[in-house]
């Protein structure tokens, strides 16, 4: 029976890198979703067999689960993918803490053999990043749903208290491997990572929790790790490393893409200073209509869209699918242009794109089309800012400065869908809609894209 549910477990280990490896490109990602919830299948299925004494606790958890997890799945809107992550790292990490809770209070009966320091290293680091994870990762759903105030949290010393706060903790932890009986010191050490886990997203910025929850994604997966070192099932080992590493690959993508640093987004505090210095200064900037835009795409041999966060609001990947099968049967080449940070979670616009059945070889990622923008007529920004606003290459004292961007203001004719002249993301305001070729397009995405779209026949029957 042992060596079966092994067998089992390899299987969903293999199937666990697979699903990582197809979820890299968005034309097997499909495929990477079914892998890894045929993994997760195998895994319970195993687990199942391996501790048949205990079958009705197993099926409770796996039916509560996913009754909490499927409503989720389909109440939760995309822009709130974020927060809804974060939330199941918090339960992730805490199911995890919980385990190892139980278990050094379980083992506490024969503690000589059955908490060797070996385990309770495992122990103290699967429980310690668990329970700060839990808070940590409550506080980022906090902050992104707008429940917790978004801004910067800080206060006189704020780094020193809680790198001492982490060092008792520490010291606790350490104690607790030594003499793994001193049962009293557990819930103080318990306690202390719960507080630190608050205390660590405090002073961080709302503009920097997606890359935090990356974070914490790996830190949760860490846990779960230590978790399987502790109950010996290697399956968990596998899985939890999987999970720590991708979340850190992932952060590590998330803090170039902004050009940022760990350090920074951890301790800088960003988005506490209003740094928009141009406040509310007037400034020309030239708008248009449906049909005069519909009028330039007719016009334009090449058009590069670039589709971002308000893409995602409006929900108008359809209508922009038929804004590009329209736009290619008049023998116009369009593009996409895919920024790594655009939206608010990496892939959000492949994503989008892919439900809209828009060909996967259309959209090119920054770096590859970058070359392509002054060649290009056209360049269609639907809802995207940020990652579009030239002061990053040249405004030493922008909140944006050397994020790489998309070089659009390269193109021959910009025009922006946006809904007004507000900022995005970082709350600055953008160069590149007062520049003499750019054209705003006022209104919903959704709304206006579905306008040119129709202003485009009726100028063939013209
Ligand atoms: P953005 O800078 O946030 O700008 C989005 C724009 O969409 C807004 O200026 C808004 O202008 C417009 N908009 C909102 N709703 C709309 C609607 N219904 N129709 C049309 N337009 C609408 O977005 P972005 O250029 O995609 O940049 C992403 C930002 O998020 C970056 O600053 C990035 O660093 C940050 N971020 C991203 C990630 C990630 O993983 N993707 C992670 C962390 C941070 P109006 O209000 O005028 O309509």
């Amino acid at each position: 029976m042992d060596s079966l549910v092994s067998y089992i477990y390899i299987i969903s280990g293999a199937l666990f890198i697979l699903s990582l490896k197809w979820m890299n490109s968005p034309a097997s990602a499909r495929r990477g979703v079914f892998a890894g919830e045929a993994g997760m299948l195998l895994a319970i299925g195993g687990t199942l067999i391996g501790h048949h004494q205990n079958w009705e606790w197993i099926l409770a958890a796996f039916f509560i689960g996913t009754a909490v997890g499927v409503p989720i799945a389909y109440i939760m809107p995309m822009t709130a993918v974020p927060q809804r992550t974060a939330m199941s790292h918090a339960c992730g990490a805490l199911a995890a803490a919980l385990v190892g809770t139980a278990e050094f209070y379980q083992r506490q009966a024969h503690a000589d053999t059955d908490l060797p320091a070996f385990v309770m290293v495992a122990l103290v680091i699967e429980t310690l990043l668990g329970f700060l994870t839990f808070t940590g990762s409550l506080m980022a759903m906090g902050k992104l749903q707008e429940i917790l105030p978004s801004r910067p949290m800080t206060y006189k010393n704020q780094n020193l208290i809680n790198a001492v706060l982490f060092a008792i903790a520490l010291a606790l932890g350490i104690r607790l491997i030594l003499v793994p009986t001193d049962t009293i010191l557990f819930p103080i050490f318990a306690g202390l990572s719960l507080v630190f886990g608050v205390l660590l997203i405090l002073p961080i910025g709302g503009a920097d929790m997606p890359t935090v929850i990356a974070l914490l994604n790996s830190y949760a997966g860490l846990s779960a790790c230590a978790m399987g070192f502790v109950l010996g099932n290697q399956l968990l080992v596998i899985a939890g490393a999987l999970d720590g590493s991708s979340g850190l690959i992932l952060s590590i993508i998330m803090c170039k893409a902004m050009n940022r640093s760990f350090t920074n987004v951890l301790f800088g505090a960003f988005g506490q200073i209003q740094t928009s210095a141009v406040a509310t200064e007037q400034r020309a900037y030239r708008s248009a209509s449906a049909e005069e835009a519909a009028s330039v795409l007719e016009a334009a041999s090449s058009v590069i869209i670039v589709p971002g966060y308000g893409l995602a609001v409006a929900q108008a990947q359809h209508k922009i699918r038929e804004l590009f099968d329209s736009l290619m049967k008049r023998g116009i080449d369009v593009k996409f242009a895919i920024h790594p940070v655009a939206g608010r979670m990496p892939g959000h616009m492949n994503v989008l794109l892919a439900e809209a059945d828009i060909p996967y070889d259309r959209l090119v990622e920054m770096d590859d089309i970058n070359g392509e923008f002054p060649q290009c007529d056209v360049a269609l920004v639907i809802g995207a800012n940020d990652v579009t606003n030239p002061s990053a290459r040249t405004d030493k004292n922008s909140p944006i400065y050397g994020m790489p961007i998309l070089d659009v203001d390269k193109a021959r004719t910009v025009m922006v869908i946006k809904r007004s002249m507000s900022p995005g993301f970082a709350g600055i305001d953008n160069d590149l809609y007062y520049m003499d070729k750019t054209l705003m397009l006022f209104g919903d995405a959704k709304a206006f894209v579905s306008e040119i779209v129709k202003e485009l026949p009726a100028r063939v029957g013209a």
